[in-house]
């Protein structure tokens, strides 16, 4: 291997060869409850790379599997080898004429894909619950489905083209013919024996049969068959068995989707039976109709989430055999949606309902019911003992036989004791996802697993002749029992597809077919008990997208991920020497605590209180006397901070921006703004209200010498809209502590607060019992504040949450054309604020631009001086989407504008500047 990794070093970028321990367990993780350390995880960035990658690892004999989002359940993405990293480089997405269809590359997530097409009205036909987390490669390799797609949509079925590199190396482009008759040159054995393979199966009338029946609900066992009856040409039946080939016979380097319509009218009903039978009775009655999605739920499934607030009081008074059917029907227009909810309810209307069976158009309602459904798989996660393993299997019978099937996996459930367990399901094909919790760490318990699977293989095969995966891949979960379901003869033909493709058996080995009938009990991952807050992770990797430091350093999963097994070796007195230190940077010092993880997270886990926690506990006496004189001094720290930026602004205009940056690390940034000051008291006429300057805008000043500070700009736009500013007493000197918090001091953070929240109390306080409004100039702190002030008499609201409220309505606008470039941070993310910050600039500009693809920005307070590499990758897209008319921005944090403001060259600012400029006559167009 170290020779292989020597080989890697040449031909990869440096920082592509990742061989630390700690990375090499982090990004080695996916979602499944299989646990194998890849020895070398190698970032590809391009098909030249992969080639290389792949010749390399041919030369040493070392099997490579390939890994996009790393959100598989099965086991497929995991390995003990080399891990090839899809890179950004293949996010790629690319929209055909008039959107009927789109080229992406594997490394582009799913839903970003449809966030592209969605102006067109269409999307992808695959849509896994997990879209806005798996990227492409990951889709088309599992043939991954959803609730929607059904076996008519998935990346099988919707398959224009495909580039794809063989383990040879061979690049094989499906739309170009000249690539197609090259190859069919260079590959004539492979495409003979491929063709060949086809016509022995179709002239096989028995086996054709068999096949096309498998294929009639979702099935994703072992390889795509059917890509053998349903082409004769060897190039459709390569490219089609590619997909759900799990990376064991090639690379998807692009595909090209036939794309479907997105209809804009939707409407949903949740529908109550008093058994499963009535429920599945309804499931057949609604196949034949115009429905979008008919998910199933059982009663333990409908009682994992009965106490959730907002879910219908209905659920509670369910009896024991009761189920529910979600139906979602759409259309492209409200009229088309109206017939297709007749049909539907028509269809049903003779089946017996808990309650009479109705539609809902409202958004509000829909996303209530779909909130049950969604609800139910994380709420098994978030109840289960600490150190159990959620998990999900995911079978599907012939519709006809539905009900029967499940009262019979409920049965199998409660015989092995797995009294947790909840059935939900995408009905209309017959799919259904079975969640419990199971421990590994005990024998017995391993050994109670292996008897309900081998239950479950016997129920599903031979009393329904079902598929033992229907949307999730065979990985390393179902391998063994590929022949169980397929029998010998298909299994066979799936082995011979596998060693004409992979004749050294170098991809993703023993993961679709593999001959150790315990395959699926070896590699457990073990869960054990880490930190509270994070003992619910799922390792789902649904959090990833959002996290600014995700393929910097470690993203949210990873940190949980890495500290699950600092807290294993330590329990058990194992050296975690290996692990340690590089935890220090990689796990803390990168995370900008910005909580995003917390909004994509279906068990609500914000990593970011992991590393204030952790950053807290490493804190030395010193450090926390350093803090505690914080506190005590604040006033100090402001003017000693004050003059720091003076002298660098006298240093930047000796050397440059550049220069300095240089020389201090990155930490001195381009357009680094003046030294801030506080601003004058208002003594004029007005309506109360009291504005506390927080501490970043009162030590960051303007970007220019000739602009005016943040807490003046705010204080005129007050006055200007008839209100009477009040400045707390001594707010100079105070801080609310957001500072120490995310360093983890929560103690010496907690006093600060207090002190702001006296100070506010006894300025807010109007003298006759009640209290003027409050309001704060930076997201981060007024976030702080709101969850302080929580039990307090007082309203605190952000500046942009004041200015669309009570500012909007007193100022007259006048519109700038724009474009202005948006930056949504992430505390105004976490507290769902952006709509009304969005209203504000709407009302200020014509052309509002929100760069796709950025999140966090990555400053994190102070860390974008302190680890100036977090903000350039946070920041690394905004790049290309701000077009070069675009040139100024606008946020609601000081700290995060300093940190765009450096990377875009483009000055933000808080949005009070645009509503002060926007708001005076006459307005210019700086732009
Ligand atoms: C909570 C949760 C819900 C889920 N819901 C669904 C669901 O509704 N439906 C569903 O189908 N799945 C679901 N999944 C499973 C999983 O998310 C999907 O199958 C997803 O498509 C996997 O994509 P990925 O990017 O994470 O791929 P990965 O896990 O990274 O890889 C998947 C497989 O594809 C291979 N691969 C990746 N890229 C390539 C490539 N370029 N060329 C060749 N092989 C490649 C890998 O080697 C691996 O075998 C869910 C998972 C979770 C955690
Ligand atoms: S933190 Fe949440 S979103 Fe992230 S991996 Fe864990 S469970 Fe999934
Ligand atoms: S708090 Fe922010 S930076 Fe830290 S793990 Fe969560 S998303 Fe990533």
């Amino acid at each position: 291997m170290s020779q292989l990794i020597d080989a890697l070093s040449r031909i990869l970028p440096a920082k592509q060869v990742i061989t630390d321990s700690l990375r090499r367990l982090a990004y080695g993780t996916d979602a499944s409850f299989y646990r194998l350390t890849p020895e070398v995880v190698a970032v590809v960035e391009s098909e030249a790379e992969l080639q290389a990658l792949l010749q390399a690892t041919r030369a040493h004999q070392c099997p490579v599997t390939f890994r996009a989002a790393g959100t598989s359940l099965s086991g497929q993405a995991v390995t003990d080898s080399v891990l090839a990293l899809i890179g950004e480089g293949f996010a790629t997405c690319e929209i055909g004429p008039e959107a009927a269809t789109v080229r992406a590359g594997p490394g582009i997530i799913g839903g970003e894909v449809n966030f592209r097409l969605a102006p067109h009205g269409k999307k992808i036909g695959p849509d896994p619950a997990s879209i806005n987390a798996s990227k492409i490669g990951g889709i088309a390799a599992n043939n991954a489905s959803g609730m929607c797609c059904g076996t008519a949509q998935n990346s099988y079925r919707t398959l224009a083209g495909m580039r794809v590199i063989l383990a040879d190396g061979t690049l094989l482009d499906t739309e170009d013919a000249f690539s197609v008759a090259s190859f069919k040159q260079s590959h004539a054995t492979l495409v003979d024996e491929l063709q060949h393979l086809g016509s022995v199966v179709r002239a096989d009338a028995v086996l054709a049969a068999r096949i096309a029946h498998k294929y009639k609900i979702k099935n994703t066992t072992g390889y795509s068959l059917n890509a053998l009856i349903d082409f004769e040409d060897p190039i459709d039946i390569l490219s089609h068995l590619m997909i759900g080939s799990e990376g064991t016979l090639g690379f998807i380097s692009r595909i090209t989707y036939h794309t479907v319509a997105e209809d804009p009218f939707k409407a949903s009903a949740l529908v109550f039976f008093p058994s499963i039978e009535l429920a599945c009775q309804a499931v057949l009655a609604l196949k034949p109709q115009p429905v979008s999605a008919v998910e199933l739920l059982d009663r333990p499934a409908l009682r994992s989430v009965q106490d959730k607030p907002g879910l219908p009081q209905t659920i509670r008074s369910l009896g024991d055999d009761a189920a529910a059917l979600l139906i979602e029907v759409r259309g492209e227009t409200a009229a088309a949606m109206q017939l297709r909810m007749d049909a539907a309810l028509g269809a049903i209307k003779t089946i017996n309902t808990v309650e009479p069976a109705s539609f809902s158009v409202d958004p509000a309602t829909c996303d209530m019911y779909w909130k049950v459904r969604k609800g139910t798989f994380p709420s098994v996660g978030a109840m289960r003992r600490t150190g159990t393993t959620v998990i999900i299997e995911d079978v599907a019978f012939p519709l006809a036989s539905l009900a029967s099937a499940t009262l019979d996996l409920q049965a199998l459930l409660r015989k092995h004791g797995y009294t947790e367990g909840i059935i939900f399901g995408h009905a209309l094909e017959g799919n259904l996802h079975f969640v419990f919790t199971q421990d590994f760490s005990d024998q017995k318990e391993i050994d109670r697993y292996a008897r309900f699977m081998d239950d479950i293989c016997t129920l599903v095969v031979e009393k329904y002749d079902g598929s033992l995966k229907a949307e999730h891949g065979t990985g390393r979960n179902m391998a063994p029992f590929v022949e169980k379901e397929w029998g010998t003869q298909a299994t066979n033909l799936m082995r011979r597809i596998k060693q004409l493709f992979d004749p050294k058996g170098l991809l993703n080995p023993g993961v679709l077919l593999n001959d150790d009938p315990q395959a699926h009990l070896k590699h457990l991952k073990p869960m054990p008990a880490a930190e509270e807050m994070v003992d619910r992770c799922i390792e789902c990797g649904f959090c990833e997208p959002l996290c600014p430091s995700h393929r910097l350093t470690l993203s949210p999963r990873q940190r949980i991920v890495s500290w699950r097994e600092l807290s294993r070796r330590t329990a058990v007195g194992e050296s975690v020497a290996d692990l340690e230190a590089d935890f220090a940077y990689f796990g803390l010092d990168t995370c900008a605590g910005c909580g995003l993880c917390s909004t994509a997270c279906p068990v609500g886990i914000d990593t970011g209180a992991l590393t204030r926690l952790l950053r807290g506990r490493g804190m030395g006496n010193t450090q926390h006397k350093v803090a505690q004189w914080t506190a005590d001094n604040f006033g100090k720290v402001a003017t000693a901070s004050r003059v720091g930026l003076g002298l660098g602004h006298v240093a930047s205009s000796v050397v440059g921006d550049k220069l300095l940056a240089k020389l201090s690390g990155g930490k001195w940034k381009r357009g680094m703004p003046h030294a801030g000051k506080a601003p004058q008291a208002y003594s004029g006429a007005g309506d109360p209200v009291v504005y506390f300057p927080a501490c970043g805008g009162r030590i960051f000043g303007a970007n220019s010498n000739d602009e005016a500070t943040l807490p003046e700009v705010i204080m005129e736009l007050l006055v200007r809209a008839g209100y009477a500013p009040i400045l707390p007493e001594g707010f100079d000197k105070l801080c609310c502590g957001q500072m120490l918090e995310s360093k983890g001091m929560a103690e010496e953070a907690d006093e600060m607060s207090a002190a702001v929240t006296q100070a506010l109390l006894k300025a807010a306080d109007d003298g006759q019992g009640g209290y003027y409004p409050v309001i704060m100039d930076a997201s981060t702190c007024s976030v702080r504040m709101q969850k302080k002030l929580a039990g307090t008499p007082l309203t605190l609201l952000d500046f942009h949450e004041f200015a669309h409220d009570a500012l909007l309505p007193r100022l007259y606008i006048t519109k700038k054309p724009g474009p202005i470039a948006l930056h949504i941070n992430c505390s105004v993310r976490r507290t769902a604020s952006d709509a009304k910050l969005r209203n504000v600039l709407a009302a200020c500009v014509e052309q509002v631009i929100e760069p796709a693809g950025v999140t966090c920005c990555g400053f994190g307070g102070d860390r974008g001086f302190v680890v100036p590499e977090l903000n350039v990758h946070a920041l690394r897209r905004v790049h290309d989407a701000l077009p070069s008319a675009c040139c100024e921005g606008v946020s609601t944090n000081r700290t995060c504008e300093i940190g765009l403001t450096a990377e875009t060259g483009r000055p933000y600012h808080s949005i009070a500047y645009l509503l002060e400029e926007c708001s005076r006559l006459p307005v210019e167009n700086t732009c």
